[in-house]
């Protein structure tokens, strides 16, 4: 049986058992080899590296395994021009039988690896793709023939994605997510040989060709955080409209100046207006403005209304696929109808969209977010509802940014007498802002941004 066919083999009993889900691990595939070595003089050594594929909600993913001989934390990096996935070890040989530390690899999008020793003490896999791939998950497996494993998905979701990628993996999005041993950590700048270097060539001359590529993360904590204030609704959309007449566009944009001047007075945050004017924009124009800031929070004002005159008080929300509760879904439901009011989208496809089942990325935002809007309640319990209605989760599209953790606040309901006056009055509204500029403060300095 060839290496070839044996692949084939594998290929045909993947296929069989890709209902079964994660269960097949390393199902098909290149087996280079799964020998361990002759002992090094390093304290760890690769001993296997494996490539496959693997069926993530109906698309191929390329699996990648790397065996080690002791188990150990892998600082893991995604790189650009070209495209790679990089693994840092500590004190890690090359020791794969029969395969020497460098080479091509026809696995797509997996074109090339190599293995070398950008430091002493170090070693680092590279492995380079033909398209910008990136990490869908990642885990550890129980050692085998005294082999420890470390499993990757890659998956080819663009551009986009994989800068996304890349940048919560700097920011240490894996580590939290993923559960494994897995930690990133990323050095500014990370030497990666400038070519590839010949099968014949040792793992320190690799080294030496090493020429310094700077990741797109920032070196230093910017002086000022960013947060992005959205005040809801605006132009042609009202938003909801109180019992005395006071349109939630107007609360909600006189709020966002009014936070906007309690962060800035802290000297440690800029504070960006995402409409400084009666302005309609679509939600996702929101995010991508947020973005464009380079925001590290975004958060959006809104005050609600209901059927219920009764129904009174301040919620803070943050994204989830489910709602925790009916009215929670029910008003995530009618603000996204904001988006309707400007006519049909003609737009292409939106790569927000796309890029929102980023998974494992997407998913650290929502912990971040949810952590955000613990910080917020923690501030306004004195505040009519803000120890009651607490922290609720729904499906804002508002929300959906990607890469920055984002909350929405609804400051009360204007269909409730008390709570439109309450919203009315400036000197209620400074009150309520300072609070939320308070906690928006005590979350950056917590988040380590
Ligand atoms: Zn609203």
């Amino acid at each position: 049986m060839t290496f070839s066919t044996i692949t084939q083999y594998l290929l045909k009993i993947g296929r069989k058992i890709r209902l079964a889900a994660q269960v097949y691990v390393c199902l098909a595939a290149l087996f280079i080899s799964v020998l361990s070595s002759m002992p090094a003089s390093a304290q760890n050594s690769l001993t296997a590296m494996r490539l496959g594929n693997v069926d993530i909600d109906g698309q191929m993913a390329l699996r990648l395994v790397v065996e080690t001989a002791v188990p150990q934390q892998a600082k893991m990096l995604l790189l650009s021009d070209p495209w790679r996935l990089v693994l840092d070890y500590e004190d890690m040989e090359w020791a794969v039988a029969g395969l020497p530390s460098s080479g091509q690899l026809s696995y797509l999008p997996a074109v090339g690896y190599r293995f070398g020793h950008p430091k002493p003490g170090s070693g680092r896999l590279v492995i380079e793709l033909a398209r910008p791939a990136s990490p869908e998950r990642a885990f550890t497996l129980p050692p085998k023939d005294n082999g420890h494993r470390l499993v990757i998905d890659l998956m080819d979701r663009g551009e986009i994605s994989f800068k996304l990628a890349q940048k919560a993996l700097a920011n240490g999005a894996f580590e939290a997510v993923s559960g494994t041993s897995i930690q990133n950590s990323v050095p500014a700048v990370v030497p990666v040989p400038a070519k590839q270097a010949s099968p014949s060539t040792s793992p320190n001359n690799a080294a030496a060709s090493s020429r310094p590529v700077t990741l797109g993360v920032p070196q230093s904590r910017p002086k000022r955080w960013v947060v992005a204030i959205d005040a809801g609704h605006g132009g042609k959309d009202p938003g909801a409209i109180g019992k005395r007449g006071t349109h939630e566009k107007k609360i909600t944009l006189a709020a966002a100046k009014q936070l906007a001047a309690h962060l800035n007075a802290t000297g440690k945050i800029k504070a960006k207006l995402v409409r400084s004017g009666d302005r309609y924009l679509k939600l996702r124009q929101r995010i991508q403005v947020a973005r464009d800031m380079g925001a590290d929070a975004f958060i959006s004002l809104h005050a609600d209304s209901a059927q219920r005159s009764s129904a009174r008080g301040i919620s803070v929300f943050s994204l989830s696929d489910k709602a925790s509760d009916k009215e929670a879904a029910y008003l995530a439901a009618r603000e996204n109808k904001a988006d309707l009011i400007g006519g049909p989208d003609l737009g292409a496809e939106d790569p927000l969209a796309a890029n929102a089942l980023l998974g494992m990325f997407q998913r650290e935002t929502m912990n971040e977010s949810a952590h955000l809007a613990r910080a917020i309640l923690n501030e306004i319990k004195g505040f009519p509802g803000g120890d009651k209605r607490g922290h609720r989760f729904a499906g804002f599209a508002v929300l959906k940014s990607p890469d920055v953790p984002s909350v929405l606040v609804e400051m009360g309901f204007l269909s409730n007498v008390d709570d439109e006056k309450n919203l009315n009055s400036s000197r209620y509204r400074d009150k309520l802002t300072k609070q939320i500029a308070k906690a928006l403060v005590v979350w950056l300095e917590r988040s380590g941004r």
